[in-house]
C-alpha cells in the first residue's frame, strides 16, 4: 500500500448523481466525466487522490480487503455486507431511503412458514429469526416485485424511496427494517498508515454534509 496514494471507491449509478456534488464541494472533483466514460478508475484535481466506480455491493468488499481506503456505500449494503471489516466514520445524508417489507395490497399472509424473495438474504434472515417467524429465504437479483403476484413469495425484502414502484406492482410497504442513507466506510488498516490524508478527506466532506444540511433547514 503505498501511504500516500488514496483510493476512494463510489457507487455507480443513481446514487453517483448525489455523491459527486457532495465531493465538489468536499473539493474532491473528478478530471474527467465519470458518467461519460467506460474506465473504472478516475484521477482527482488532488493528485493523490483517486476514485475507482464499481457495484455498490462490491464495495464493503474492496475496502474490507484494502484494495480501496475508503468507499461510498448504502447502509443497506454494508448491513447485508457485515461491518466488521472497516470503520464507519461518516454519514453523508445522501441517497436517503427505507429497507422495507412489501406485500400484495389487502393480502392474508400464510400461517406457517413464510416465503421472503429478496437481495438482501442475510438482512432478512436476521430481521425474521429476531421476530420469532419460520421463513423460505429466495434470493432474487432484481425484479422482486413480480415474486408476489407470479407465487414465488409472500412477502419480499427491498428499498423503498418513494413507493412507486411497489404501488405500480400491486404492493404496499408493511414493516420498516432499517432506515438508510451513503456512507463513509474506511479501511482499518488505511486509517493507521494513511491517516493524516483520511482525516483532512473525512474533514472536507463533514463540513460539505453540514454546510447542505444547513443550507436544507
Ligand atoms: P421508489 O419507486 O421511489 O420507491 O424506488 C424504488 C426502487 O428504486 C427500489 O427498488 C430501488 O431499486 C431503487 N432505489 C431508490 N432509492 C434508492 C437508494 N437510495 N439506493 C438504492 N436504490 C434505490
Amino acid at each position: 500500500m503505498n501511504s500516500t496514494q488514496l483510493i476512494i471507491a463510489l457507487t455507480k449509478g443513481r446514487i453517483l448523481d448525489e455523491v459527486l456534488p457532495l465531493f465538489e464541494q468536499a473539493n474532491i472533483v473528478p478530471t474527467e466525466d465519470i458518467a461519460k466514460s467506460r474506465k473504472l478508475i478516475f484521477d482527482t484535481n488532488l493528485a493523490n487522490v483517486k476514485l475507482m466506480v464499481i457495484r455498490g455491493s462490491d464495495v464493503p468488499t474492496y475496502v474490507e480487503f484494502g484494495s480501496a481506503d475508503m468507499g461510498v456505500v448504502g447502509k443497506d449494503l454494508i448491513l447485508e455486507h457485515g461491518d466488521e471489516g472497516f470503520y464507519e466514520p461518516l454519514d453523508l445524508k445522501i441517497a436517503k431511503c427505507r429497507l422495507m417489507t412489501a406485500e400484495p395490497v389487502d393480502s392474508d399472509l400464510p400461517q406457517g412458514r413464510l416465503k421472503v424473495a429478496t437481495k438482501y438474504t442475510n438482512i432478512a434472515k436476521t430481521y425474521f429469526a429476531e421476530q420469532g417467524k419460520q421463513i423460505e429465504l429466495i434470493k432474487l437479483n432484481g425484479a422482486l416485485e413480480l415474486a408476489p403476484s407470479m407465487g414465488l413469495a409472500d412477502t419480499i425484502v427491498d428499498i423503498v424511496d418513494t413507493g412507486k414502484t411497489l404501488e405500480a406492482n400491486g404492493l404496499e410497504a408493511k414493516e420498516l427494517i432499517a432506515h438508510v442513507s451513503s456512507r463513509i466506510i474506511v479501511n482499518k488498516a488505511s486509517m493507521k498508515i494513511k491517516n493524516e490524508i483520511i482525516r483532512k478527506i473525512l474533514g472536507q466532506l463533514r463540513e460539505a454534509v453540514e454546510n447542505k444540511e444547513q443550507a436544507a433547514s
